[in-house]
C-alpha cells in the first residue's frame, strides 16, 4: 500500500485519519505540531509519542521533506541559496533573503518549468514534476531549522509556475497561513505567475489576501509572444481582463513584474505603451534589471535606460519601483534558479507551444 503524504494533510484531515485509526483525538494536534511547527523530518523525532505508535504511524504515512544538499551564502551576507534534495532524488532551489523587516524565503513550486520563457534559467532543463504541498512547506521548515531564524514572508517566485500546480500550491497556502501551523499571514505572501488566465480567475475566487504578481515583461502580444510562449495561449488583453477581475474580487493591488531586457523591451516606446495599458488600474510595476546567465542571449538594460523607463512610467501616473537584486554572486537572483540534475524522463517544452 502506498503511504499517505502526511505533511500535505490539513489538521482537519489528520484528525479524521487519527480517529479512523482509533487513536485519542489529541494525537492529531500533537503530530501536526511536530510536522509544521517543529519541522520534524521523521517519526523518530517525535519523542513524546510512544515507539509503538511511531511505528504504527510510519507504516501508514510518509513524511516528505527537503534535505540540504548544498548551501551557498552570498558574500554580502544578506542572501542564502539552498539546493534541496527531495525523497525521489530530484533537486530544487530556494533562496532566503534578509530584509529590515525580517526573513523572506523564495520557494520553488515545481522541479523544472514548462513555460519556456526565453530569458529564464528555470526553463532550460525542461519540466520534471510538480511539488507536493509538503515539499513546498518543507523548504520553509528546512531553511528555518538550518538558519535558526523565523521566516516571516514568503514569495512563490522560485523555480516553476505556481498556477500550473494550482491544487498543491493553494493547499500549501492554506496550511502555511493556518494558526495551527506557522501562521504566516496571507499579506506576507506573494505569488508570481506568467499568466495562466483560467487559474487567475480560480485564485480570485479563493479571496486570499496575498499579493498577486504578474510577470508581464512586454506591453503587446507581438513582443510578449516572442519572449513568453504562454502569451500565445493567453494574450495580453485576456490576461489584463483576468487581472481586473482579480482586483475587483479581492480588492488587492496587483504587482506587475517587468524584466528589462536590453534593446528588447526597454525602449521609451515600450514604456509609454505599458503606461497606457495599465492606466487607471490598482497596480504597481516592479522593474527587474535582467539577470544574465551563460545560455541566455539577453542582456541587462543600461542603468540610463532603466532610469528613463522608470521615469516615463512614473510621469504617466504609474506606481513603479526598480527591484534591488540580491544574491547575484551565488546565482540566486530572479530567473537564475535552475534544474540541478539531468532529469530522467524530464520533457523539454514542446516546439509547438505549451499545453497548460
Ligand atoms: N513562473 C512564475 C514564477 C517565477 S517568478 C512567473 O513567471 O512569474 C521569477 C520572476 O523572475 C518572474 O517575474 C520572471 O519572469 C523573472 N525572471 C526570469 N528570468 C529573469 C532574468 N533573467 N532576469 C530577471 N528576472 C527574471
Amino acid at each position: 500500500m502506498e503511504k499517505t503524504d502526511i505533511r500535505s494533510m490539513t489538521l482537519q484531515e489528520l484528525s479524521e485519519d487519527v480517529a479512523l485509526m482509533g487513536l485519542e483525538p489529541f494525537r492529531a494536534a500533537q503530530i501536526y505540531k511536530w510536522l509544521h511547527i517543529r519541522g520534524a523530518s521523521s517519526f523518530d523525532e517525535m519523542t513524546d509519542i510512544s515507539k509503538d505508535l511511531r511505528r504504527q504511524l510510519s507504516s501508514r504515512f510518509a513524511i516528505f521533506g527537503c534535505e540540504v544538499e548544498k548551501k551557498q551564502v552570498s558574500e554580502y551576507n544578506n542572501t542564502v541559496k539552498y539546493l534541496f534534495r527531495l525523497h525521489d532524488g530530484e533537486f530544487i532551489e530556494s533562496v532566503v533573503m534578509k530584509y529590515k523587516y525580517g526573513y523572506t524565503i523564495c520557494v520553488s513550486t515545481q522541479v523544472g518549468c514548462k513555460m519556456g520563457c526565453g530569458f529564464c534559467a528555470s526553463t532550460i532543463g525542461g519540466f520534471v514534476r510538480s511539488l507536493a504541498s509538503s515539499e513546498i512547506l518543507s523548504q520553509v521548515y528546512a531553511a528555518q531549522k538550518d538558519m535558526n531564524v523565523r521566516i516571516s514572508h514568503i514569495v512563490l517566485m522560485g523555480m516553476g509556475e505556481p498556477l500550473d500546480n494550482f491544487n498543491n500550491v493553494t493547499r500549501f497556502l492554506d496550511i502555511i497561513s493556518n494558526p495551527d501551523g506557522l501562521n504566516i499571514g496571507m499579506r506576507n505572501i506573494s505569488l508570481s505567475t506568467c499568466g495562466i488566465v483560467p487559474k487567475i480567475y480560480e485564485l480570485a475566487k479563493k479571496d486570499y489576501q496575498l499579493t498577486l504578481s504578474i510577470s508581464l515583461h512586454a506591453p503587446n502580444d507581438e513582443l510578449r509572444s516572442k519572449i513568453m510562449p504562454v502569451n500565445r495561449r493567453y494574450p495580453v488583453s485576456e490576461l489584463l481582463k483576468a487581472c481586473r477581475e482579480y482586483i475587483r474580487a479581492t480588492n488587492r493591488r496587483i504587482s506587475f513584474e517587468y524584466t528589462l531586457l536590453g534593446r528588447v523591451n526597454d525602449s521609451d516606446g515600450c514604456a509609454k505603451e505599458l503606461a497606457g495599458l495599465l492606466k487607471g488600474m490598482l497596480c504597481h510595476v516592479n522593474l527587474i534589471p535582467a539577470n544574465e546567465f551563460g545560455e541566455s542571449p539577453f542582456r541587462r538594460s543600461t542603468d540610463d535606460q532603466i532610469k528613463r523607463f522608470c521615469g516615463i512610467l512614473s510621469k504617466n501616473g504609474i506606481n513603479v519601483t526598480v527591484r534591488r537584486s540580491l544574491g547575484f554572486d551565488i546565482d540566486a537572483s530572479c530567473g537564475q534558479l535552475r534544474l540541478r540534475q539531468q532529469p530522467r524522463g524530464g520533457s523539454k517544452v514542446p516546439k509547438g507551444g505549451l499545453n497548460v
